[in-house]
Formats: C-alpha cells, structure tokens, sequence
C-alpha cells in the first residue's frame, strides 16, 4: 500500500508530518515519520524510525490535540485527509485558525468540483452520467439542439423558466444529438439548421 504524506503542520521550531496509508484514496492508518521523538520535539522511547500505525483518533490524541495543532500553520492538507480535520475543526471551531478553514474550505470545493456529474442525452435518446459538461443544449419537447449560449434559449429560460428548463436536455457533441434524432437550432447554428432544411425539403420532394 502507497504511504503518503496527508498532513504537514508548521510551527515556529519546524514542521511536523503526518503519514498515512491509503486504501482506494482512504487514510487506513497513520504513521509519524520522525521516530525517537515527538513530531513536536518532544524526546521519548522509540527506535528513531517511522512509527505507527495510530489511528486517527490516536494521532489526535498523542500529537495533535494537544499542541493546539489548528491554532499552528496548515502547510499541506492531503485530499484524502479534508473530511477528518473538517471533524475535528467542528468539534471545538473555537479552537481553528482561520487558515484551516480557508484551506478546507478550498479543498473540499475541489473535491466536489472532481466528483460533480452532468446528465447527457446520448445516441440512444436515453440520460447517462457524465464526468464532463455537455457541449450543446437541446429542447427534448420540440428536438431542437444548438449551443449551450444560445439566445433563444436563454430567453425562453428566463421567461418560461421551469416551464422550459425540465426539457432541457445536454449532448456530448452535434453527432450524439443527431442520432438522438434532434435539429440544429435556427438561431444559434444557423448553418446547420439550413443544411437540415434543405435535406428536409428534398427528401418531402
Ligand atoms: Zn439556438
């Protein structure tokens, strides 16, 4: 298992570093990296090499709590680690240096950002779950596609709003929205919406 470094804390002698094997992303267990004395300088019996594991309860309780660890300088909060010190910060928020809760904040904003998830409408005519943002909207009650800044439809949004958002649709790209069986837009793609009349009326003869 991949040991990593989740926490760096500074203070005014140094810096202390928190280890932690990761399990599919999840802290397992922790480990000190500063044997034979206390992260915080604190000399005690240990053979001077890595140790642990702690838990983290463990680590709160030998090391962090008491040094006032978010009283300190957060110099690095691993991804994997935000959802532990967002516990304890709760725990006693009296107790947080603004700069934890600025960093936290920020990074749970990422990890939210990472994991967000768009619904598409793909060739089938069926929604899917998306990792990336669609790159046209579509109408599903009227089958008109056209681009996601498309005047027309952001007039009909601010009009109609919900009236209009629930068929509101998104696509991947203009072949999925094809096969789905939808037209361009008059307005925003004029001259695909041109080529598909032209088609449209030779085909009718
Ligand atoms: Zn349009």
């Amino acid at each position: 298992m991949a040991r990593e470094r989740v926490l760096e804390v500074g203070y005014e002698a140094g810096g202390f570093d928190l280890f932690a094997e990761l399990d599919g992303g999840v802290p397992a267990r922790f480990f000190f990296a500063s044997g034979g004395r206390s992260p915080f300088g604190e000399e005690f019996d240990l053979p001077r090499e890595d140790h642990g594991p702690h838990s983290w309860e463990e680590v709160l309780e030998t090391e962090l709590d008491r040094n006032e660890w978010l009283r300190l300088h957060p110099c690095f909060i691993h991804p994997a680690i935000v959802p532990r010190v967002r516990a304890t910060m709760d725990r006693a928020p009296e107790r947080v240096e603004s700069s934890w809760r600025s960093q936290v904040e920020q990074a749970e904003q990422e990890a939210a950002a990472a994991t967000k998830r768009y619904v598409l409408l793909g060739a089938d005519g069926k929604q899917y779950e998306s990792a990336a943002k669609g790159a046209l909207g579509g109408n599903a009650k009227h089958r008109i596609y056209g681009k996601l800044e498309c005047g027309s439809a952001r007039s009909a949004i601010k009009r109609w709003g919900e009236a209009y958002t629930r068929h509101r649709v998104f696509f991947a790209d203009e072949a999925t929205a094809i096969a789905a069986g939808f037209r361009p837009c008059g307005d925003c793609m004029r001259k695909q919406h041109a080529a598909w009349k032209k088609t449209r009326s030779g085909g009718q003869g």
